[in-house]
């Protein structure tokens, strides 16, 4: 028989709960995005989203070496976007969508939230892995953000790979871009434009990290920058609240600087990181019609990885586990 709980254990125990919960939830030390948007699982066949789960799980390994091996966050951010910037599935680097002018014009941006510094690049054109270039900005120069030309030339002086213009030559992008012309009106503006990714990171040096790549939204006007390179707006990292990457209609990310909104709910409301990134995304985005998402992370491993579209491609992992990856609402 169960001996009856005397009330000196009973209140151990209840002060225990929270300690039990808490172990629930899935701790992380690097989580990614690629992009929020209309991702329909009838809209997607299983080999797709098979390429889509592998590269995703891929990046977050090779993000895990680097953190394993000592890397920083900004090493780890920084490898985990090369490698989903290399593949053609994500709006990024190599898969980069088509201005309406059919070019590509590719922005990334990335700040270490141990020091508070931060690059970003815009409009690039030639520069193969921008997020290099954007950490490159934010090492080697005395600026926070360099654009178009200016910025590849700098990225060139750093030993940093430029390619042709052609490498960023998709015939899926294309194709998109051009369906887009022919549409007269887009009633949603995240139809079929996802694919921008971002990662956020802690290291064992306690520092959290933040970044972000993309081509930006398809058939966007020549020469507009959405919210990736925006510090505060797209990305944004500081170790006394959170790093956050963001993905949706960069408009509404810059008009209200989402990014560091997150952090400052956290900061100044006292906001778990869970709560800041949802107040923002299901509160005040949704409130407006902006479609997107965001990752976010604290110093502690808590994060969130909340959107208002019908899915985001999202994963995390820990310092030992196995890659967590999901695509549709609902799945985690
Ligand atoms: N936020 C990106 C932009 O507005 C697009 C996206 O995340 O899909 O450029």
């Amino acid at each position: 028989m169960p001996k009856r709980l005397t009330i000196p254990t009973f209140i151990i125990v209840l002060l225990m709960m929270p300690q039990v919960f808490a172990q629930t939830k899935p701790k992380a030390v690097l989580v990614v995005h690629g992009g929020a948007g209309t991702i329909l699982k009838e809209q997607m066949t299983d080999s797709i989203e098979k390429r889509y789960r592998e590269k995703l799980s891929e990046a977050l390994l090779e993000g895990q070496q680097v953190l394993r091996h000592g890397g920083t966050s900004v090493d780890a951010v920084t490898a985990v976007i090369e490698v989903l910037e290399d593949s053609p599935l994500f709006n990024a680097g190599k898969g980069a969508v088509f201005t309406a002018e059919g070019k590509n014009e590719l922005d990334a941006s990335i700040m270490d939230g141990g020091t508070g510094m931060a690059g970003a690049v815009a409009s690039v054109t030639r520069v193969r892995n921008p997020i290099k270039a954007a950490r490159a900005v934010m090492e080697d120069s005395e600026h926070v953000m360099m654009i178009g030309t200016g910025a590849e030339k700098f990225a060139a002086s750093q030993g940093i790979e430029m390619v042709n213009e052609d490498y960023f030559f998709t015939q899926k992008r294309f194709d998109q871009h051009q369906k887009a012309l022919g549409a007269a009106v887009q009633a949603d503006p995240l139809q079929k434009k996802y694919g921008t990714v971002g990662a956020v990171a802690l290291d064992r040096y306690g520092n959290l990290a933040a970044g972000t790549s993309t081509g930006g939204m398809t058939n966007k006007r020549f020469g507009r920058v959405g919210d990736a390179p925006i510090i505060g707006a797209g990305t944004y990292a500081n170790n006394a609240s959170c790093a956050v990457s963001a993905t949706g209609h960069g408009e509404f990310f810059i008009r209200n600087v989402l990014a560091y909104d997150i952090a400052a709910l956290m900061t100044y409301k006292n906001l778990t990181v869970e709560q800041a990134a949802d107040a923002v995304v299901n509160g005040k985005l949704k409130a407006m019609s902006g479609g997107g998402g965001v990752i976010a992370l604290d110093r502690d491993g808590n994060f969130a990885m909340p959107f208002n579209t019908p899915g985001m491609y999202r994963g995390f992992i820990s310092m030992e586990g196995e890659p967590q990856v999901f695509i549709y609402g609902l799945e985690e």
